[in-house]
C-alpha cells in the first residue's frame, strides 16, 4: 500500500483563536486543489474548537500539540486525550523536542501519553531525533532506537501512528538535515518498526521529516526515499510558505 503524503503544521505557541481561524479560513480556499496530500493543522489548544468549525467539511485534519495521559483529576494546566477527542481532534504531537528539552519530558511520560492517545483513538505524531552532540558522537541510531523502544513500550498495536524524525539541531535553526542523513534515519526507523512489529506495520507507517523545512528545500526533501511528508514549524505560520510546501508535496505525489 502506498502511504498518503502528510504535511502537518506545528504552530507551537503562535496564533490566537482569531488569527488561527482567519488563517485556516483563507488557507482552505487555497487548498481546494490539494487532493492527494493530507494537511494537518496543530494550533495551540485555545484555537482548536474554532478551527474545528472552520475545517468541518474539508479533508484537512486538526491536531493538538500535547496531551496528558491521565483521564481527569488534579493536574492543573493539563488537557486529557478524552477532552481532545470530544472536540473532534484526530492527531496529537507527542514527544516533540521542545517538550523533551524545554519541559523535561522523558520517554516514560511520552510512552504513557502515547498509550492514552491510542486508547482514545487519537493518532500520535510521535517525534524522535538526536541532538547535535549525539550526532557528533555518532549516537544517532542508538538515540532513535532508545526513543522508539521506550516511547512505544508495551504498545502492541501501532494503529495509525505517525513517526516524525526531527533532529533537534535542525528544528527552528534554518539548517535542515541533508537528504542522506534523512534517508539513513528513516531507513533505520522503518527497520526498527519492522523488527519490533512487522513488515506490514513498517511499510504502512508514515515517517515524516521535520526540521527547517521551507519552500526552497521541500522539493528535494520530499523526493528523499523514505520520506512520507513533513512536520513543519516556522514555515507553517505563513500562508504562502505553508501552501508552497504543501503544493510541492502534492506535485510530487502526482508524479
Ligand atoms: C517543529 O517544530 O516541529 C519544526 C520542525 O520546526 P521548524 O520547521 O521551524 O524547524
Amino acid at each position: 500500500m502506498k502511504i498518503q503524503k502528510i504535511v502537518a503544521g506545528n504552530w507551537k505557541m503562535n496564533k490566537t483563536l482569531n488569527e488561527g481561524t482567519s488563517f485556516v479560513g483563507k488557507m482552505s480556499k487555497l487548498l481546494l486543489d490539494i487532493e492527494r496530500t493530507k494537511v494537518i493543522f496543530c494550533p495551540p489548544f485555545t484555537a482548536l474548537v474554532g478551527m474545528m468549525e472552520q475545517l468541518s467539511g474539508t479533508t484537512h485534519g486538526l491536531g493538538a500539540q500535547n496531551c496528558y495521559w491521565k483521564e481527569s483529576g488534579a493536574f492543573t494546566g493539563e488537557i486529557s486525550c478524552s477532552m481532545l477527542s470530544e472536540l473532534g481532534v484526530k492527531y496529537v504531537i507527542i514527544g516533540h523536542s521542545e517538550r523533551r528539552h524545554v519541559f523535561g519530558e522523558n520517554d516514560e511520560l511520552i510512552n504513557k501519553k502515547i498509550h492514552s492517545a491510542v486508547s482514545h483513538k487519537l493518532i500520535p505524531i510521535f517525534c524522535v531525533g538526536e541532538t547535535e552532540e549525539q550526532r557528533k558522537f555518532d549516537e544517532t541510531q542508538e538515540v532513535l532506537e532508545d526513543q522508539i523502544d521506550r516511547g512505544l513500550r508495551e504498545l502492541s498495536n501501532l494503529g495509525d501512528l505517525i513517526i516524525a524524525y526531527e533532529p533537534v539541531w535542525a528544528i527552528g535553526t534554518g539548517l535542515n538535515a541533508d537528504e542522506s542523513q534523512i534517508e539513513e534515519a528513516h531507513t533505520f526507523i522503518r527497520k526498527k518498526i519492522q523488527n519490533n512489529y512487522s513488515v506490514g506495520d513498517s511499510e504502512n507507517m508514515p515517517i515524516l521529516y521535520g526540521g527547517s523545512v521551507n519552500p526552497k528545500n521541500a522539493n528535494s526533501l520530499i523526493s528523499t526515499p523514505g520520506v512520507d511528508g513533513f512536520l513543519v514549524g516556522g514555515a507553517s505560520l505563513e500562508r504562502d510558505s505553508f501552501y508552497q510546501i504543501i503544493n510541492k508535496v502534492e506535485q510530487y505525489s502526482k508524479e
